[in-house]
């Protein structure tokens, strides 16, 4: 990590930092075939950051046209492994060496923290795309115990064109969440950042080329929904990766079903409970990590722990610590590098996340927070709030905010516990904090998410660990060698031998 400069720093290289907004297309970045752009603004106050180019149908017809061309070429897909290998490392070395501007970059067009940009975002980035090069040339096929007469080998093979549309708030990390496995099995890939944050994806994309990627390999489409949109409805792709809302999910299921029936990937939202139990080994340390859980990004993360649940008989300790340890999560100015958490994407994200403190209003009782916060130009800032509910049918208990909005809900037994927690739609991630391995082991095993945490939130950052959901959070799985299999197509080949 490189050492944290100071906000004079970060605001003087700010003034300078070159912004690219044209897509990259074909190995070269250009304007939209109709010449229009839409302006990429920046949470932190609001100031307009560099007009990007909007992307249409068109301009996806040719970034999926150059996709195809380069897989059917061989150019990247029929390479070898190692060569394949080879690329991908020296692409995470270039992004290491731009740390600092890409992090920048991040930071401004997403309002996100500068310490959690340099020291989360790109190094969680470039970790994963190291991961996925150094596992290209590990991959081995099968070659079954069959009737001798026969030989057969099951072989994975790359999909072709790979789409992927990915969300504002981990706008790089997400999308090397895609890209990297999507390449590392030899697919040519179109990523289509949100046009709340296209700017990371769009500078990378050079430093792709620069490493050797053959143009045509990897393009970057910006523009509205409507981009994402054609990529779910274009015939010649033939996978959709997606992390973002189940509203657009599910219309990306429909999409892909109604045109060419293309392999479709979702990554969906998440109403995380975090379980509390009497037993649980250090209250305080459970109450700081709460916080961390629903507070750190601005809660704005698919697997907050957005939802505490806490036996009754330490619920007044717990609470008593966790709104001291809320205090952490004041925001500030995201360039400062003191700042642990920075601004709401945009108006219209903190508008939502205020219509749900309202609704917590009449259902719930706040216990800290609620307000917004002016701290630079227009630039939307939150406290860090915490609801009591009475219910935990209460509609903060159960529906995904999105932002920095933390509802406590008490329990008596374990039964309940586990109940309340498997009753939403969602199942992303979910924990458990006991000193009795039974309870543990009950509860891991009950609990309907795709990640359980025990004595412990959101730690350890390992890409050997798959990352998805149960239920409406989605299908399959980021990160982890299953992730890499994901983008391929399993091939029987039987060969008669006598
Ligand atoms: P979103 O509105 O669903 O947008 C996600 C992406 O889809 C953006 O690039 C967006 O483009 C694009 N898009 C919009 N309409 C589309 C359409 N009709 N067809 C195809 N693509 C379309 O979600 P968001 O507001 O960016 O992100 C917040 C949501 O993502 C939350 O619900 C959160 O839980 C979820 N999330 C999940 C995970 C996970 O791993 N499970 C991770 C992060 C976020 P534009 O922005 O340009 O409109
Ligand atoms: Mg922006």
């Amino acid at each position: 990590m490189p050492e944290l400069k100071d906000q004079t720093y970060w605001l003087e290289k700010a003034r300078t930092l070159p912004l690219e907004g044209r897509a990259f297309i074909d190995g070269a970045y250009v304007d939209a075939q109709s010449g229009a752009t839409f302006t990429s603004y920046s949470p932190i106050d609001g100031a307009p950051l560099a007009a990007v180019a909007q992307c249409a149908s068109a301009d996806i017809d040719l970034a999926v046209a150059a996709a195809r061309r380069s897989f059917e070429a061989g150019v990247w897909s029929a390479i070898s492994a190692q060569a394949r290998k080879a690329v991908l490392l020296k692409w995470a070395q270039l992004l290491e060496t731009h740390t600092r501007e890409l992090a920048l970059l991040e930071s401004l067009d997403s309002g996100k923290p500068i310490a959690d940009t340099t020291g989360g975002d790109l190094p969680g980035t470039i970790y994963c795309l190291r991961w996925f090069a150094e596992l290209i040339d590990k991959v081995h096929g099968e070659v079954p115990a069959i009737d001798p007469q026969f030989f057969g080998t099951v072989t994975h093979q790359p999909l072709g064109v790979v789409a992927a549309v990915v969300p504002w708030n981990y706008p790089l990390l997400m999308a090397a969440w895609k890209f990297a496995p999507a390449l590392a099995a030899g697919n040519s890939v179109v990523l289509k950042p949100s046009e709340k944050t296209p700017l990371s994806a769009l500078r990378i994309a050079a430093l792709g080329l620069q490493a050797g990627l053959p143009a045509g390999v990897f393009s970057v489409v910006c523009g509205d929904g409507q981009a994402g949109r054609a990529l779910s409805l274009h015939t010649d792709v033939d996978c959709i990766a997606f992390t973002g809302s189940g509203k657009v999910g599910r219309e990306i299921a429909k999409n892909a079903a109604s045109s060419n029936l293309k392999r479709v990937w979702l990554e969906l939202g998440g109403k995380s409970a975090n379980i509390v139990m009497a037993d649980c080994p250090d209250i305080p340390q459970a109450a700081r990590s709460a916080a961390a859980a629903i507070f750190a990004n601005m809660g704005q993360v698919c697997s907050a722990g957005s939802r505490l649940l806490v036996q009754r008989s330490i619920a007044d300790t717990l609470i008593t610590e966790l709104l001291q340890a809320a205090e952490h999560y004041q925001p500030g100015h995201p360039l400062d590098p003191a700042s642990v958490t920075g601004a709401i994407i945009d108006s219209v994200q903190l508008d939502q996340v205020c219509r749900y403190i309202e609704i917590g209003e009449h259902e719930a009782q706040l216990l800290t927070g609620g307000r917004t916060l002016t701290l630079a130009g227009t630039g939307a800032y939150l406290q860090p709030t915490i609801f009591l509910a009475h219910d935990a049918n209460a509609r903060i208990a159960n529906e995904e905010i999105f932002g920095p909005v933390l509802t406590v809900i008490v329990f008596d037994t374990l039964d309940e516990a586990i109940a309340i927690a498997n009753q939403t739609e969602y199942g992303l991630a979910a924990a458990i904090w006991s000193s009795d391995i039974s309870t543990v082991h009950n509860a891991t095993r009950r609990l309907k998410a795709g990640t359980v945490w025990v004595n412990c939130y959101d730690e350890l950052v390992d890409m050997n660990f798959p990352f998805g959901g149960f239920k409406a959070s989605g299908n399959g799985r980021d990160n982890s060698a299953h992730a890499l299999s994901k983008y391929t197509e399993l091939k029987s080949t039987i060969q008669r031998c006598r």
